[in-house]
């Protein structure tokens, strides 16, 4: 396999990071989690806006344009072969001393892996997930807000680990406030005769490109969407909840926290949304050539 890494492709087996980098001391650094679908790679250039609106975020200086970035991202694809898969793109803080002092790390590490991924077995596609509400209260916006895409993910770790340790693979995590955040890597949305609902990015949810883009299919589609508070019993009471996420795309949920959500079976208007997502997934983005 070969890595992109710093300003060129190297062998899988030379691609290592110095363990001065603040990415590996501090978590101190931004990554996207992007797909490659049919020769294309999906939703490239709002990744890349993303990317670079964390990096802001957070002070961390790109040394590369996002011209020079896609086309190492589309070069890596096309050097691995990879014309269906998932890319994970990482920019550190860098070389910098045992201190926290970021502005010692003199230049940013730049990464890029093109490789394949599978988030969730085929046949919970089929038969949804049961997940569980944990402990663990999403990053507070004046901490870290929910909406960098850092390298610090303790905050879902920590979530992911309630919810496996309960038997389930994902967590639901909600905000300060006790509102409804998001999944710990996921996005969520509940519907409710025929009505899309999904808490706006103020409540502690990254603003997940699967999301919107589901967002607009499903208006597209004709259902009303909209953005707001949420509580637990929302989607409780709710006729369908899935997940939606770069690497999970779209998911039921037909069990939280032991309630049945709906019949308990993945619902119509997921599946409707699932398919017309996949459609859209194959046809657009920009070519690996
Ligand atoms: N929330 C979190 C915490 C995530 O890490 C992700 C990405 N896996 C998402 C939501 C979904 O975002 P996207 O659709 O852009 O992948």
């Amino acid at each position: 396999m070969k890595i992109f890494l710093g300003d060129k492709l190297v062998d899988e087996k030379d691609a290592v990071v110095s363990v001065f980098d603040h990415g590996l001391l501090y978590g101190d650094g931004v990554f996207e989690g992007i797909r490659a679908y049919n020769g294309r790679v999906f939703l490239l250039d709002e990744h890349l806006d993303r990317l670079y609106d964390s990096a802001k975020a957070i002070a961390l200086e790109i040394s590369m344009t996002k011209a020079e970035i896609s086309q190492a991202v589309v070069g890596t694809c096309k050097a691995n072969g990879i014309a269906d898969g998932y890319i994970r793109l990482v920019v550190t803080r860098g070389k910098g001393t045992l201190g926290l002092n970021p502005y010692l790390c003199k230049k940013d590490k730049v990464i890029i892996i093109a490789a394949k991924i599978q988030l969730y077995p085929q046949e919970l596609y089929s038969t949804g997930l049961k997940i569980v509400t944990v402990g663990t209260v999403r990053n507070h916006p004046e901490a870290i807000n929910p909406r960098i895409k850092s390298l610090n993910y303790l905050n879902n770790i920590m979530a992911k680990i309630e919810a496996i340790n309960a038997g389930c693979m994902e967590g639901l995590m909600l905000n300060h406030k006790g509102e409804v955040a998001e999944a710990s890597g996921d996005n969520v949305f509940a519907v409710k005769n025929g009505v899309l609902t999904t808490p706006p990015s103020s409540c502690g949810a990254l603003e997940g490109l699967t999301r919107n883009t589901v967002m607009e299919l499903a208006q597209k589609a004709g259902y009303e969407v909209r953005e707001s508070v949420m509580a637990r019993y929302d989607l409780y009471v709710a006729d369908e909840v899935f997940l939606t996420g770069t690497a999970a795309e779209i998911i039921s949920v037909v069990d939280i926290d032991k309630r049945s959500i709906g019949d308990g079976k993945p619902g119509t208007v997921t599946s409707e949304l699932s398919a017309l997502y996949a459609e859209f997934a194959r046809s657009e983005g920009t070519l690996i050539k």
